[in-house]
């Protein structure tokens, strides 16, 4: 039991602030983070044991121990970034989650060049008056696609919202009840649609929808015909769909523009590179769209980014919406784009170059002589707490696209003998706290590390020491 006194005494031995900030082990920590921030945390871990030693009534007296160095940590802590880079093991190249497409060093090296100066983001240097920023980088979308024109917002939901706000506010939108998709949670057709304050028009059922339905659907208040991408499933058996040549047709018979959402918008034809194929944005525009609307950073392998392709005047009217303005793009962004789309200059050395399309290509034997090489480190580093084997497995592209298409690849399979769930999740959770952290993922009562995206490995074995103490979890 502790009495008044105790209690009085332990808060009058406790070290002022000021004596906190005077000690030599403090000076460090001034010297980085800045009396203020120092203080401030100081404070706080000082105000922590005061209430501790309130509280302690029939427990022992809390221990002041290294105020100094539990600052430290906590200030370690605060300053570390936020936001910082994990390995991808999960099997799942373009995760969404995971940040989706990394970069090329190109677009590393543009994204910096813009960073840390002015730049022309909106002037035009040749005759020294305002600019538009699309035009840095519409030449190439153009060249690529076979577009007159295009320009660039925030993702590929803002595209669309931004298309349908602009071409068919107040106005009817037939869509395939095939496509009324849902894209990770938030992004859903009839909810982007009545956002855009478009009014849409289900046409057809889940699985058959057919030209007359459509013609059926036309009204003197239908802005246009959409399509979009089925991207993450796939309807099969019993089923039908109006195909790009045919709903432009109809389109355009009745003076009206045909739109599609592509999704994942790829450049080229994947199926050079051993990948299933997939209908290029270039392919979509040639069979009558008059506008396509795609993501960077998916396919394509570039920045976070939606872009829009087609006629030339659809695109001047969605520039002149003031969504435009909301939805735009930064320097940095269209630096990166930019040296995104130049590696497309090139397709021969597109897989080498390219981040996502070199992790997509990757051959399963490279992949498994990684997992072999791992093997013993990984093991090691486990101390007999899981058993490590090398398994084959199968990588999704992501972000929705081609959903069904997996690709063979090789992980490190990890068990725990006798034990199930927790246990594994707690060794999951031990590879997350690494100081790069290691996200696998958890399937068959094993713990899988997909190494198809692990392309640093001797950063990955490095870290591999902190394992036996990292996130264990009492
Ligand atoms: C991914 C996707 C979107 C959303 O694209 P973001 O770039 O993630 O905003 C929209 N439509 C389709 C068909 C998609 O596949």
């Amino acid at each position: 039991m502790n009495d008044t006194n105790t209690t009085q005494t332990r808060l009058r031995e406790m070290p002022s602030i000021d004596e906190l900030l005077r000690s030599t082990t403090c000076t460090v920590l001034l010297d980085a983070y800045g009396r203020e921030l120092v203080t401030a945390v100081m404070r706080d871990i000082v105000a922590e044991l005061r209430a501790q030693i309130l509280a302690a009534r029939d427990s022992p007296m809390p221990e002041f121990g290294d105020v100094v160095g539990r600052a430290a940590e906590k200030l370690a802590a605060m300053m570390a970034p936020a936001l910082k880079p994990v390995f991808n093991l999960t099997g799942t190249v373009l995760h969404t989650n995971l940040g989706r497409a990394p970069l090329p060093a190109e677009a590393i090296a543009a994204m910096t060049a813009v960073a840390s100066s002015a730049s022309n983001l909106e002037f035009d240097l040749g005759n020294g008056k305002r600019g538009d920023r699309d035009t840095l980088v519409e030449s190439w979308i153009c060249r690529l696609t076979g577009a007159e024109a295009a320009t660039v917002v925030n993702n590929n939901a803002a595209a669309v919202l931004l298309l349908l706000n602009s071409l068919a506010m107040r106005k009817e939108v037939p869509v395939s009840r095939g496509e009324l998709v849902e894209i990770g949670g938030a992004f859903r057709i009839p909810e982007v649609m009545a956002r855009a304050g478009s009014k849409l028009v289900e046409v057809g059922t889940t699985n058959r929808t057919h030209a007359r339905d459509f013609e059926a659907a036309l009204s003197t208040r239908t802005a246009l015909l959409m399509k979009v991408h089925t991207s993450n499933y796939v309807v099969e058996g019993f089923v039908a769909s109006v195909s790009d040549q045919q709903l432009a047709g109809i389109a355009h018979q009745h003076g009206i523009a045909y739109v599609v959402d592509a999704g994942s918008g790829s450049l080229v034809d994947l199926s050079q590179f051993g990948l299933p194929r997939e209908q290029t944005v270039a392919e979509t525009l040639s069979a009558g769209a008059d506008l396509v609307t795609f993501s960077g950073d998916k396919l394509l392998g570039g920045p976070q980014c939606g872009i829009i392709v087609g006629r030339r005047d659809l695109i001047r009217k969605i520039k002149k919406n003031p969504m435009k303005r909301a939805l735009r793009v930064d320097k940095i962004t269209l630096a990166a784009l930019t040296a995104v789309l130049q590696l497309y200059a090139d397709p021969t050395r597109l897989a080498e170059r390219l981040p996502t399309l070199r992790l997509l290509t990757r051959s399963e034997d490279d992949i498994r002589s990684v997992a072999e090489r791992l093997l013993d480190p990984v093991s090691k580093a486990l101390q007999g707490d899981a058993t490590v084997s090398v398994t084959d497995c199968r990588s999704q592209i992501g972000s929705g696209a081609m959903p069904v298409d997996l690709l063979p690849s090789a992980a490190l399979a990890l068990c725990i003998v006798g034990s199930r769930g927790k246990a594994l999740e707690r060794l999951a959770a031990r590879f997350r706290a690494l100081p790069v952290p290691v996200i696998g993922r958890i399937a068959d009562g094993m713990l899988l590390l997909d190494l198809r995206c692990l392309e640093n490995e001797a950063g990955f074995i490095e870290q591999l020491s902190f394992l036996s103490s990292a996130g264990e979890a009492p």
